[in-house]
């Protein structure tokens, strides 16, 4: 049952940061994101053929997360993503997490 596995596996694989190794003097740390982003699977990925000159295939995949977005004067807009399609977030322990950069010589 390769789907439940690939469900219920650890987040171990997180993905690489992007620096692989980090610059000198810099070290990566995983940290959750705010409340912007937000666990949610009942949306299709939004990564889709609108790509200007180049369009892309529609994604077309389950969201697994969604990022608010500002819209309008006050008004926010839920844009759905797959896990493929994070930016290079992952979940794990039910948060959505993401690399940040950190100087080694923090205080
Ligand atoms: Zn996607």
């Amino acid at each position: 049952m390769p789907l439940v596995a690939a469900m219920t596996e650890p987040a171990d694989d997180r993905p690489a940061p992007w620096y692989d190794p980090p610059p000198a003097g810099f070290h990566f740390e995983a940290v959750a994101e705010g409340d912007d982003w937000e666990l949610d699977s009942t949306r299709t990925c939004r990564r889709s053929a609108v790509g200007g000159r180049f369009p892309r295939p529609g994604c077309g995949r389950q969201s697994v997360a969604v990022l608010w977005r500002k819209y309008g004067a006050n008004g926010r807009r839920r844009w759905a993503y797959c896990e493929d399609h994070m930016y290079g977030r992952w979940i794990e322990d039910g948060k959505i997490m993401h690399w940040i950069l950190k100087a080694d010589e923090d205080g």
